[in-house]
């Protein structure tokens, strides 16, 4: 049987198109499947971020899917809005909510807008686990009690190149174990640690925010583009691989993220496997969509792991903008940055997470291609 992904096409967030798109999407996808009087929705929101900045997934999406499934299953359900953004943020949750407008679901009733780890922490072992076998996440997304719905947002991420549905889970995890992973010494053992938590309970429902979406450098520092579709399925990396597919991965399994998905079977092991319903792949190709750029898909599997050790990005900061905040340091992982009073990294500490680019609230700590990179990007 095929992994069936609904897509709608929506080209603006006014609420009366996104919900329409959201009921065909959910429709072609099979249909609004059977959840549990209490539901989490898990959006993007990975930052105080403008909606309009594609950072995060859109409240309009949030909101139209709620009035979906509640027109569909009736009004006894209880919906609970929560993620955890980037760990320097949790501290901000007020303004957290308010600037990426999840604030307004919980002043019109329709949701308790929290952090997920809000009800508390939950130390586990995920006995599958390749990298992180002992995990701490929010204890209520383990909870049998709630159903799940995974609301992601279409970007690229200059670590994994996409940012979708399996990588939205990585935010149910804690500071601690999320510093773990990062703190990976190869791009392996980072992906493997994203499916460690992804693989802890996987969402009974998965939507792709692609109405507007994020190319160049994302999740946090790239540019807004038009997407113009909403996509809807039961199986994340079957999202995961048309999304790749919108974004010109004609392979989606080039996307090292995915393969690793793939390889711990969570979905299709091919586009073969996934049927498309209400558009064709054509259909969805966001045109001139600028990739996250890699040479890795082109170099033999059997160098790969070589490779990625000298094909990279690595930060560096631009001192003219600097806000001096500290940011960086707090995010960094393996404690390799210090306040002088500007950022200095140390470079023999330095894994090339990324986080403190992505974290940095003014863009200061740009990216700069290894030489390697540069080498074969010629
Ligand atoms: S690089 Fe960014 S996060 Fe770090 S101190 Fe400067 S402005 Fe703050
Ligand atoms: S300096 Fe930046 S890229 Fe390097 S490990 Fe720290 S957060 Fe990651």
């Amino acid at each position: 049987m095929k992994f069936k992904v609904g897509c709608a096409r929506c080209y603006q967030y006014k609420p009366d198109k996104v919900q329409k798109a959201l009921a065909e999407a959910i429709e072609r996808a099979g249909g609004v499947p059977e959840l549990k009087e209490q539901i989490i929705v898990k959006p993007n929101v990975l930052a105080p971020r403008h909606p309009e900045d594609a950072v995060t997934t859109h409240p309009e999406v949030v909101k139209g899917l709620i009035k979906v499934i509640s027109n569909a299953l009736g009004d006894n359900k209880k919906f609970i809005v929560a993620d955890n953004p980037g760990y320097i943020f949790t501290e901000q949750r007020d303004l957290l909510f308010e600037v990426t407008g999840m604030a307004e679901l919980s002043r019109e009733g329709l949701a308790e807008v929290e952090l997920l780890s809000d009800r508390g922490l939950i130390a586990v072992e995920n006995k599958t686990a390749t990298n992180l076998r002992y995990l701490r996440v929010s204890k209520i997304w383990l909870d049998d009690e709630y159903s799940i719905i995974n609301v992601a947002k279409l970007k690229t991420h200059v670590e994994t190149l996409i940012t979708g549905c399996i990588k939205n889970i990585f935010g149910i995890a804690d500071r601690k174990t999320r510093k773990e992973a990062h703190a990976a010494t190869n791009q392996r053992q980072f992906l493997e640690a994203i499916l460690d938590i992804y693989t802890l309970r996987e969402p009974h429902f998965h939507i792709m925010d692609a109405i507007t979406v994020m190319e160049g450098n994302g999740p946090s520092r790239g540019t807004p583009k038009r997407g113009g579709w909403i996509l809807a399925s039961h199986n994340a990396l079957a999202v995961d691989m048309v999304s790749a597919y919108m974004m010109g991965y004609r392979n989606p399994l080039d996307v090292p993220l995915l393969n690793v998905a793939a390889g711990r079977r969570c979905g299709p092991s091919s586009l073969n496997e996934i049927e498309l319903v209400g558009a064709t792949f054509e259909d969805l190709v966001i045109e001139d969509f600028k990739k996250i750029t890699t040479f890795i898909p082109k170099i033999p599997s059997f160098l790969r792991g070589f490779a990625h050790s000298l094909v990279y990005f690595y930060p560096v900061l631009n001192k003219n903008n600097c806000l001096k905040c500290g940011i960086c340091k707090k995010v960094c992982p393996v404690n390799a940055i210090k306040m002088e009073p500007f950022p200095i990294i140390d470079r023999s500490k330095c894994v090339k997470c990324l986080c403190c680019h992505e974290m940095c609230p003014n863009g200061s700590m740009e990216l700069r291609d290894s030489m390697l990179k540069k080498i074969i990007g010629r």
